[in-house]
């Protein structure tokens, strides 16, 4: 069996056959070939200027006992940290969700934000139509929809709502809560009555981070547990042949497989089809949306209306980024004493380019606009990270298209999964693409 990418997907599928070999179920051959130099992919950490920098904020949520038994093996010890987010609008903090939260902003927006939802409580009929747009209006009104949905959605997705599907939003991807809440009216005006905060967690509510390492450490740990002989890194697949079963690397040499689990992007497996030319073409059915991660290690402590902050949404158009991560909230041991460090995410996509000039700077500014640093606080290093692939866009039509292109690679023997692989984004965190890899072997075995 061949496997492609060493992240989460690729390792669980890994994991899977050295787990059936060691329980003497079944001993299948496999060779992992990875395109960067170690494991872990989008979930991996890098070091810089004495700060440990995430891929992007990540937080554990699991849905599979497996998993979690697994990475409790792998890690050393765990942080428990509250999870403390919301967004960021009008100089001010307002907990998630927005729409329970909305006694938080200026009056006026409030009251067109209750307006809105006061209308859609009312109305006899609704339906919640096709598209995300369609959806967020419907359910949350227009004020909410003008203030905060709309904005937030354009920026995070690089791509307008009348252009995607509304699936993911019921799901609970990340947490307990579901990704978009619903929105009930009587409880709503309850809260702007009683000025109370209704937040999507308690008191005891914890998410676990490893206290060392970041997140790349649990990667890095299961790479380690492998057979370092069955994995090949630095070597890019280029083109596949479905007819002969062969995969292509970047240095001309290929690979015969039987069974292919691939975690590259979907897009990108179609286009490299040597012999698949309808099926090729299909690659302009997906659209990613791009990610600039820009991490800055500064002096001293967070603003104190950061202090306990794991990450927020900045809906505001004026600003680059829609999400700021506090990912030295998340472990004190990524970050060095008497410091502390923020991750901004500024997506893009064909549809909205990223802002101009250097980016970098442009993150810097909205801190500083945001007042969350000034001059006198020491930028003590700048990390940043491009990403083509950051968020699988889900487009109107993506659950058919995926059926067809899923069922035509399976039956060549190539089981396309995890985020970018399975591009369904409301299972795309790192437990879904693992089990995913899992289960891809689970089902190879089934129809062997
Ligand atoms: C900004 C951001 C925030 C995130 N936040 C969270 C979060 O809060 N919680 C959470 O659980 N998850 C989060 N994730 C998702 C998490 O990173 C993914 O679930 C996970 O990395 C997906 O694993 P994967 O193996 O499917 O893909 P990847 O991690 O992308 O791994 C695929 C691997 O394949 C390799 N590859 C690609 N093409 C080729 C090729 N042609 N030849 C050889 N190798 C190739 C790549 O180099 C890569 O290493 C986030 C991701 C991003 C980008």
């Amino acid at each position: 069996m061949l496997i492609c990418g060493a992240g989460p997907t690729g390792l669980g599928a890994a994991w899977r056959l050295e787990e059936q070999k060691n329980q003497d179920q079944r001993d299948t051959e496999w060779h992992l070939v990875e395109a960067a130099g170690g494991a872990g992919g989008m979930a991996a950490s890098e070091h810089q200027g004495g700060f440990i920098w995430d891929i992007g904020g990540h937080v554990l949520f699991s849905h599979y006992d497996y998993f979690d038994k697994l990475i409790d093996e792998l890690v050393d010890e765990w942080n428990f940290v509250k999870p403390v987010r919301g967004a960021w609008m009008s100089d001010r903090f307002v907990p998630f969700p927005v729409q329970r939260n909305i006694h938080r902003l200026p009056a006026d927006q409030r009251d067109a934000c209750l307006v809105g939802l006061g209308e859609v409580a009312g109305a006899t009929a609704t339906t919640s139509g096709d598209t995300l747009k369609d959806y967020l209006q419907s359910n949350f009104g227009q004020g909410l929809y003008q203030h905060f949905l709309r904005p937030l959605n354009r920026k995070m997705w690089a791509t307008d709502p009348s252009n995607m599907n509304h699936v993911w939003t019921s799901a609970r991807s990340g947490s307990s809560a579901q990704n978009v809440p619903s929105a009930d009216y009587e409880r709503i005006k309850n809260n702007i009555a009683s000025n109370k905060d209704d937040p999507a967690w308690d008191e005891d509510t914890r998410i676990k981070y490893p206290l060392n390492g970041g997140t790349g450490s649990i990667w890095k740990q299961l790479a380690d547990k492998l057979p370092s002989e069955r994995q090949q890194y630095s070597s890019k697949i280029v083109s596949i042949d479905t007819t002969n079963k062969a995969a292509e690397l970047q240095d001309g040499s290929t690979i015969q497989y039987q069974n292919l689990v691939s975690s590259m992007p979907i897009d990108t497996l179609l286009a490299s089809l040597s012999d698949k030319p309808d099926l090729a073409k299909l690659a302009t059915e997906f659209q990613p949306a791009g990610v600039d991660i820009v991490g800055l290690g500064l002096s001293g402590a967070p603003p104190a209306a950061l202090q306990d902050v794991c990450f927020l949404y900045v809906p505001e158009e004026d600003l680059p980024f829609w999400r700021l991560t506090l990912l030295s909230n998340y472990s004190p041991h990524v970050a060095p004493q008497n410091s502390w460090s923020i991750l901004c995410e500024i997506n893009s996509s064909k549809d909205r380019p990223k802002p101009d000039g250097d980016i970098v700077s442009a993150a810097i500014e909205g801190l500083k606009k945001l007042g969350f640093i000034d001059d006198s606080i020491e930028i003590l290093t700048k990390w940043h990270r491009s990403l083509t692939h950051g968020y699988p866009v889900p487009l109107v039509n993506r659950d058919s298209v995926l059926e067809l292109v899923q069922t035509e690679l399976e039956s060549a023997g190539i089981y396309s999964r995890g985020r970018f692989g399975g591009w369904i984004y409301e299972e795309s965190n790192q437990d879904h693409a693992f089990m995913q890899g899992v289960e891809a072997v689970n089902t190879i075995f089934e129809q062997s």
